[in-house]
């Protein structure tokens, strides 16, 4: 699933192609748009809010898509074939590129002033120009009761963070993803450390979180359930978090990672 990395690079990518140029086709594949059209509107910018993108176009319009499980923004010089089946939900061009929205979650056309309908709920942004670590750690305290594993992919903390994120920095706090909020003796690390890793990550399509970004070597947990754990050797476990039917892919150490706070 595209975390906030991939979402930050797919708004570059959309921003390169569409910013400050005319569009000349949008076409809405999704019924409740199908008759909208934004064709001879300027694009002003695109921007990425955790995992939502936010398309504004001129005269108070935002175009708000989200990738979820497998979605994806392809752009290509104007004029060539789109991808093929019944996967494009929405396409922007203009007379030079045109980016296809193939398999989005989300599809919405809203008034610019009216985005907060659509990202207001979410919580700082951990690739943001306005990150607030002390408000993340606010959130956070709200609950101390859910484990930490939940809160953090809960984008009402902090926006951004998906399994593979949340895998891969509660491996290296040492700290287990069943731990209650309130059992972890240093949150602000965690989050610090979530950033830190997705920050490093976000012009790069090859991420890694341990250094080495050689295809396999990647990650310290994550896509390693069942293998030897890098530090201790001790299987990697594998588990479902959340309630349903949200429950998401978890994998951890159980050595590396205690329940319970140590010493
Ligand atoms: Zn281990």
């Amino acid at each position: 699933m595209p975390e906030g990395d991939v979402v930050h690079r797919a708004a570059v990518r959309l921003g390169r192609a569409l910013d400050g140029r005319v569009l000349v086709r949008s076409d809405f594949r999704v019924p409740r748009y199908a008759t909208a059209d934004l064709t001879g509107r300027t694009v002003l910018e695109t921007v990425a809010r955790g995992k939502h993108l936010l398309t504004r176009v001129e005269g108070d319009l935002t175009v708000h898509t989200h990738l979820r499980m497998e979605g994806s923004w392809q752009v290509s010089p104007a004029g060539r074939g789109l991808p093929r089946g019944d996967v494009v939900r929405l396409v922007l061009a203009n007379d030079t590129w045109q980016a296809a929205g193939v398999r989005l979650g989300m599809v919405d056309l809203v008034a610019t002033g009216q985005e907060d309908r659509l990202v207001g709920h979410l919580g700082p942004d951990l690739l943001g120009a306005d990150w607030d670590e002390a408000e993340v750690l606010r959130r956070l305290a709200r609950r101390p009761e859910t484990s930490i594993g939940v809160a953090l992919l809960d984008q009402r903390n902090l926006a951004g963070i998906g399994t593979i994120y949340r895998a891969e920095t509660l491996f290296l706090a040492g700290v287990s993803p069943w731990r209650p909020v309130g059992a972890v003796e240093d949150l602000g690390a965690i989050v610090s450390l979530a950033r830190r890793l997705m920050d490093g990550n976000r012009d790069r399509p090859d991420r890694t979180t341990t250094g080495d970004s050689r295809p396999g070597r990647g990650t310290w947990v994550y896509g390693r359930a069942g293998r030897p754990c890098l530090r201790c050797g001790h299987r990697i476990s594998r588990g479902e978090m959340g309630a349903e039917p949200q429950e998401r892919l978890i994998v951890w150490c159980r050595h590396c990672q205690p329940e319970r706070p140590t010493g």
